[in-house]
């Protein structure tokens, strides 16, 4: 089965509109996603029909509040295949669920103890590590990767050891479109008794995540990037894990006894919870996962690869373009610089033309540091964009080169 393309794209309203008198070009979508007409109509809904906080109420909006909320956590659930609904724990996003996981293990970090963290973090992935290990006298140590963008298994194996708390690695890196080989590092890991987590951020909007199949301890994502609202996201944790994990918020809904001296704490996931949640955004996001789930996964892989390999074809061609990122299994992005043109510039100019990229450093300082550049422009898909619109790049891009180049 294949993707009716023009069909989803209908349910985007956003892409209808035009820039500057020209078709929008949205190839931005590792930054975020656009949001289809269910999961604004879901977010609409609750705020017009049952607005009300959740698990406190004795009043019928507040129990519709609190069944909308916790099954959209049963959504979440099933869509990566949780052991157990406790699993999932709500977070603002990524950055959030990775500081959840950080700051716990930051409370039992001790001198000595190492952290492994990838060349290719995005500073989510790595300043939070960084920090919590500083903060507790353990090192940081970083697997290298090729200049393609690929990781080096062999120094990834020799970095492990008894001392390794923790190994963390993207899915899916944002600013390369490496796809890394998240069951194999993370099986490498358990034989050294290590806790893994993948920053899922950019591999969730691609289908197919089965936290239970990779093996892994925790799996960090974002709502905005699986065509949810922003503002949301979460940790999944293996249940074992986070039953007496460190709790970091604390505040209403996660206790369980509260004196002026003292306090206990609740059961999972609320524990881990602290405070008001973002209500309409879990039931966007769970709208969002919904609506992505009716889709054939392997037809939007299949259509992801389409886009991607074009993009490659026409930028293999073109004169006076570097592709930064060459690894052998990819997604989603090109990342890419113009002989004498900085990104910035190119990014400008293909706004002027509809095209909507990403430029700058791609929240990768160091990986840009490690491969010598100042940044990239980066062109990234999804499912709703078209071969007609990679073209439109290439052609934007064309005209790019002639201003600037
Ligand atoms: N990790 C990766 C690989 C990302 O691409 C992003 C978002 N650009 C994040 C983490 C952080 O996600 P968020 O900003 O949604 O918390």
């Amino acid at each position: 089965m294949s993707l009716d393309v023009m069909s989803l794209r209908q349910q985007f309203p956003i892409l209808a509109q035009q820039i500057d008198g020209k078709p929008l070009v949205y190839l931005d979508n590792a930054a975020t996603t656009q949001k289809p007409q269910a999961v604004l109509d879901a977010i609409i809904d609750f705020y017009t029909t049952c607005n009300a906080n959740v698990h406190r109420g004795a009043h019928r909006l507040s129990d519709e509040a609190t069944k909308r909320y916790e099954n959209a956590r049963d959504t979440v659930a099933t869509f990566i295949n949780a052991n157990v609904r406790e699993e999932v724990i709500w977070t603002s996003g990524t950055t959030e669920a990775i500081n959840l996981v950080a700051n716990g293990l930051g409370q039992r970090l001790k001198a000595g103890d190492e952290v492994i963290a990838t060349e290719m973090e995005h500073h989510a992935n790595l300043v939070t590590w960084q920090q919590a290990c500083k903060r507790a006298g353990a090192t940081l140590k970083i697997v290298p990767m090729y200049d393609n963008g690929e990781l080096d298994i062999a120094a990834f194996e020799a970095l492990l050891g008894p001392n390794t708390r923790l190994v963390a690695f993207p899915h899916v890196s944002n600013a390369l479109g490496t796809v890394n080989p998240i069951k194999a590092l993370t099986a490498k890991a358990k034989e050294y008794g290590a806790l893994v987590l993948v920053d899922g951020a950019q591999g969730i909007a691609h289908g197919g995540v089965d936290v239970q199949d990779i093996g892994c301890d925790f799996y960090a994502f974002s709502g905005h990037k699986l065509f949810g609202p922003t503002g949301i996201g979460a940790l999944w944790g293996h249940h074992t894990v986070l039953e007496d994990w460190p709790v970091w918020l604390t505040g209403g809904e996660m206790i369980a006894d509260v004196t002026y001296d003292s306090a206990t704490w609740g059961g999972l996931p609320n524990r881990l919870e602290a405070g008001t949640p973002n209500i309409a955004g879990a039931i966007g996001m769970a709208a969002a996962i919904d609506w992505f789930s009716q889709l054939d996964t392997a037809a939007v892989q299949a259509h992801e690869r389409t886009l991607l390999a074009s993009a490659t074809e026409q930028a293999e061609s073109f004169d006076g373009m570097r592709i930064i990122g060459t690894a052998a299994n990819k997604v989603g992005v090109l990342s890419f610089l113009l002989d004498g043109a900085h990104p910035a510039d190119v990014g400008f100019i293909l706004d002027r033309q509809g095209v909507a990229i990403r430029t700058g450093d791609n929240c990768a300082q160091p990986l840009m540091k490690r491969l010598g550049i100042p940044g990239t422009a980066r062109a990234s898909f999804s499912i709703y964009n078209t071969l007609d619109e990679v073209d439109a790049l290439f052609i934007a891009l064309r005209k790019a080169k002639a201003m600037l180049a």
